[in-house]
């Protein structure tokens, strides 16, 4: 290979000097256009995801998140609801016209996720899980791809590369932050990636600051600095009972806490020329 040339070549911005544009049922991610992902860390059972899905609804937020099959550190903590929370995910984002965020954490998994699933998320811990990148390239819906904790920039694009080479170029990146020597908060977000992801790659690129910091007060000013930084929306947890949640409550946000931070967002956004799903004359709550 041209020593000249990068090791990726699908995902750069050389072969594609367009803004790659991520088309859902409710809306679009990429290209000047702000979206918000938000609800909870885990599907806990029915009246959790109905009432965050509704909560949500009323803000005009389209992305619905939840995890199914939880990636848990530990084999003793919840391990999410499974098939049982995609099937409630789907009946609650369908009730309120809302597309659906899940992460699918293994090969065999991909079918049934899929079934469910607008959007397919790849934790973290998988972005380097070529076999799981393989079978996604394959699939007709949207991967988002989050950025591994100890990945490189270089790491991540080649794992997006897997993907787009594979036949699929519906994908979003996700800085989640990464491991340093930094212990105060759970991970260090790294924000400087998204406007240098911006300068060499046409991928759309968000960032999620749940678990970029792992603490509640910091989400809002983080999810604004990422704003400003040129990312093209976040994901959020958010939660009906944070300190009840049964995974990720200390970053999880309470209602009123989001609602403030969207309208806060939507002033921001008129500044920094971003188009939002959420718009605040439309909100009901
Ligand atoms: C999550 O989104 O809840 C999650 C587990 O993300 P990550 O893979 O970034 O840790
Ligand atoms: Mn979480």
């Amino acid at each position: 290979m041209d020593k000249k040339r990068k090791p990726y070549q699908l995902v750069s911005r050389e072969w594609k000097s367009e803004d790659t544009i991520v088309k859902l049922k409710h809306g679009h991610i990429g290209s000047g256009h702000f979206s918000v992902i938000a609800g909870p860390c885990a599907i806990e059972n029915e009246d959790q995801i109905f009432t965050i899905c509704e909560f949500l609804s009323k803000l005009n937020i389209k992305l619905l998140r939840g995890g199914a099959y939880k990636p848990r550190t530990s084999p003793y903590s919840f391990q999410g609801l499974k098939k049982e929370g995609l099937m409630l995910m789907r009946q609650a984002a369908d009730k309120y016209n809302m597309d659906v965020v899940t992460e699918v954490m293994d090969t065999n998994l991909v079918d049934e996720v899929a079934q469910y699933a607008d959007v397919l998320q790849v934790g973290t811990r998988n972005m380097q899980n070529y076999q799981l990148l393989r079978a996604l390239s394959k699939i007709n819906k949207p991967v988002l791809l989050k950025r591994g904790m100890s990945s490189t920039l270089e790491e991540w694009l080649l794992a997006a590369e897997y993907i787009l080479s594979g036949g699929n170029d519906q994908v979003i990146l996700c800085e989640r932050g990464i491991r340093t020597f930094e212990t105060a908060t759970r991970n260090t977000l790294d924000l400087s990636i998204v406007p240098l992801v911006k300068s060499l790659s046409h991928l759309p690129i968000i960032v999620d600051p749940s678990q970029g910091t792992g603490i509640r007060e910091l989400i809002a000013p983080m999810s604004l600095a990422a704003m400003a930084a040129g990312a093209d929306g976040l994901m959020l947890e958010v939660h009906n009972h944070p300190e009840e949640a049964l995974s990720d409550g200390a970053q999880s946000l309470y209602f009123d806490q989001f609602k403030d931070l969207i309208y806060r967002l939507q002033e921001a956004g008129t500044f920094f020329g971003k188009t939002l799903d959420f718009n605040t004359e439309k909100i009901l709550i």
